[in-house]
């Protein structure tokens, strides 16, 4: 929770210096209800939920003094209440063997790193990993997955630049299933240039891995940038409908000052949040937990 507090420090603090900043010396009316609502909403909470803030502020307090901390409070239990019906781990059916995980995002939000710290957090557990470089485009990308392979003690499976990827996902699964693989992981590329050939190319990944199992893959994991705010919300529009996203991961919580765009993402999008990125290091992925998210914001 101190990681996730000093992470979101900068969005914190922003949010509590304005508030405060707000309610020196005043009564609750309907400018100030205002001005909070805009504030919450420049911080890119969302519309909904600042609504929801001002409301529960306002039955509380209306025509009373209030402090910074009363609407910190207050801000941290509706806040709360957003996110915590997505707070939902990841769930993995090992009588799938392998439980296939589609990793998709646009290109930088940490795919390729989020495939690392879980590979490490399912080895560690004890499980048996295999990783599959289908970002087929990024030289780098496929160098950086095997790597990570090689730290976490993963298999790997790649192939040629510019190959196939819908290829390469096809070969993995089929691999996996020979090696009785616990887990694989399928990395893809996130190239949002070129709307329609993404499209494809993920369609038909999905479609081939339904080829040797109806139900796979089993969990679409959509990673998304949490500096890059209110696009993201965008970003899981565009991959829900592409790719059917079961859940996501928002990375670079640590040090931005837009991480309130996970709340907003929470009300609207009502998508269970696996995990979240809290550095580059191995092991900096964190479960998702609504209470200290919640507070960690509200300061
Ligand atoms: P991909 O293009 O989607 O595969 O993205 P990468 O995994 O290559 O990540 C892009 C950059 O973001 C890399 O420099 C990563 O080290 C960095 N990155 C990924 N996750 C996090 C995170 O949670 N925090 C921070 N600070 N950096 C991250």
């Amino acid at each position: 929770f101190q990681r996730l507090k000093a992470g979101l420090f900068r969005t914190s603090s922003q949010l509590t210096q304005q508030i405060s900043s707000l309610f020196t010396k005043r009564k609750l009316d309907d400018d100030t209800l205002e001005e909070l609502e805009e504030l919450l909403i420049r911080a890119d909470l969302g519309v909904e939920t600042a609504m929801r803030v001002t409301g529960a502020l306002s039955a509380e307090r209306y025509g009373r003094d209030v402090t910074g901390e009363d609407v910190s409070r207050i801000m941290a239990g509706e806040i709360e209440k957003v996110l915590a019906p997505v707070a939902k781990p990841l769930e993995l059916d090992l009588n799938h063997k392998p439980h296939v995980i589609l990793v998709v995002g646009v290109n930088g939000t940490g795919k390729t790193t989020t495939i690392g710290k879980l590979a490490a957090k399912l080895s560690g557990a004890g499980l048996k990993v295999m990783l599959a470089a289908g970002d087929t485009f990024r030289a780098a990308a496929i160098e950086q997955l095997k790597i990570w392979a090689g730290r976490t003690g993963s298999e790997f499976i790649g192939t040629q630049l510019g190959a196939d990827a819908a290829g390469l996902a096809y070969d993995a699964y089929k691999k996996a299933i020979e090696k009785r693989s616990d887990v694989l992981i399928i990395d893809t590329a996130g190239r949002l240039q070129n709307k329609a050939e993404l499209m494809a190319e993920l369609e038909k990944i999905v479609r081939v891995l339904g080829k040797l199992d109806p139900d796979a893959p089993h969990t679409v994991l959509q990673t998304l940038d949490a500096t890059t705010g209110q696009n993201a919300l965008q970003q899981v529009e565009i991959f829900r409908n592409i790719a059917g996203v079961s859940g996501l991961v928002m990375t670079k919580l640590d040090g931005t000052a837009r991480g309130g765009i996970l709340v907003a993402i929470a009300a609207k999008h009502k998508l269970p949040v696996y995990f979240i990125g809290v550095g580059e290091g191995i092991d900096d992925l964190e479960p998702f937990e609504a209470k200290d998210f919640a507070s960690a914001i509200a300061g």
